[in-house]
């Protein structure tokens, strides 16, 4: 069985082409520039890259190269179309209308289209994505896996904001969380690495990427997580501000004439670390910058590990207690130096690195001191995964 795994930007594809049958990855690869000009890089592994700049006008163009190159002579890995037996596309806002992965029917891709507001960056271009596979594929079922579905069992006094409780009745204004298939999958993979079983654990998951959260895990469910109504709150970011007083966005369009959407544009593409540094969201950059003796740079490093242990200090409280701390995404399995300076504050919670162990990458690894009460892992994330895994489950 092999199913095709979308994740649809405004102007960029990735996609990813699974055999289920061996959860193994044929050919994964990024259409960009949609809209501009076009560019497809498409990988198979154990093979060279193919990189083509060819026009994609749209999204539908740029599924139907995506589909011409996994059909390709040389390139490809399909002799015909219909071997794809399913999509699963990544969505990211489901509202509260969705708390697991569907089946995309019509009155999906309406509810999909409701919520449009609270995601309005994100949704458009997962439908746009939808409609596009719909035109290239006919006849092929679809799914939607949503980034905020895990968080759906978060308890009233996590998700609800004091605000007037007309504006959650009205507007739906609460919080939602994102990264939430992250979240599920290294934290199911999590108990299973500990030999486990998860109902009996409670773990806070790390997801620092580009964009970052932290997750309260009881028993494998969400209790509480960082990211809010949008994907700005919470932790410090590459470029987005996390937890700030809500009255710094009057006083800048105050002070600085700028428009609500000018202030929310500079919270989320200049600030957090690389607003603090002035050298980069990368955390690559961040670290070589530090060690040369940059003061700002050491600062945004600072920050954003002394954001990241208060939220895990803050769920160990209120799940009453922590087993499992673990880190994943770009930032959280590759950077030593910020586990390290994470976990640096956590000592009175059990926690105790093996520096060792610290400084190993790539694979699930318990990077805890022998004897240490509450575990720490670094688990691989991986998204297309569930969503090859939910969309096969619907299927059966
Ligand atoms: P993601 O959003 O999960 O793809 O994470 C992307 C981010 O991971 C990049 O912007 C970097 O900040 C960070 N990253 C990737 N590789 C490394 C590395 N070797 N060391 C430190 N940070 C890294």
């Amino acid at each position: 069985m092999k199913v095709l795994v979308l994740n649809c930007g405004s102007s960029s594809l990735k996609y990813q082409l699974l055999n289920m049958q061996y959860e193994s990855v044929l050919a994964k690869g990024l259409a960009e520039r949609i809209g501009i000009d076009g560019r497809l890089v498409h990988e198979v592994p154990g093979r060279d890259k193919y990189i083509a700049e060819k026009p994609m006008p749209d999204h539908a163009a740029a599924i139907a190269l995506v589909l011409d190159a996994l059909l390709d002579a040389s390139v490809g890995v399909l002799k015909d179309k219909s071997e794809i037996v399913a999509v699963g596309h990544r969505v990211v806002h489901g509202g509260e209308h969705f708390t697991k992965s569907a089946l995309i029917t019509p009155e999906v891709e309406k509810a999909i289209e409701d919520v449009s507001d609270l995601a309005p960056l994100h949704n458009p271009p997962n439908l746009t994505g939808i409609r596009a596979c719909a035109a290239n594929m006919p006849g092929v079922p679809q799914v939607a896996v949503f980034d905020t579905a895990f968080h759906q069992t978060m308890p009233p006094k996590a998700y609800l904001y004091a605000l007037e409780y007309a504006m959650y009745e009205k507007h739906k204004i609460r919080r939602y969380g994102f990264h939430g298939t992250s979240h599920f999958f290294v934290s199911q993979e999590a108990a299973e690495l500990l030999s486990r079983p998860i109902e009996g654990l409670k773990m806070v998951t790390c997801h620092l990427g580009n964009g970052a959260s932290v997750c309260a895990v009881d028993g494998g469910k969400s209790v509480d997580t960082s990211m809010g109504l949008t994907p700005l709150e919470g932790l410090t970011m590459g470029t987005r501000c996390g937890d700030i007083d809500p009255a710094v966005v009057a006083f800048l369009m105050d002070k600085e004439g700028l428009t609500g959407a000018q202030v929310n544009d500079a919270l989320n593409k200049k600030s957090g670390v690389l607003g603090i540094s002035g050298v980069s969201s990368d955390f690559r950059d961040l670290n070589t910058a530090a060690q040369e003796g940059n003061e700002r740079a050491q600062t945004a490093l600072d920050i954003y590990c002394y954001n990241v242990a208060g939220y895990i200090g803050r769920y160990a409280a209120n799940m009453g207690g922590l087993d499992v701390v673990v880190f994943t995404a770009g930032v959280g399995e590759n950077d030593a130096y910020v586990r390290e300076h994470v976990c640096k504050y956590l000592g009175f919670l059990g926690i105790e690195l093996d520096m060792d162990k610290n400084a190993k990458r790539g694979e699930p690894l318990d990077i805890s001191a022998a004897g240490a009460k509450t575990r720490v892992l670094v688990v691989p994330t991986n998204e297309e995964l569930v969503i090859a895994r939910d969309t096969k489950a619907i299927l059966a």
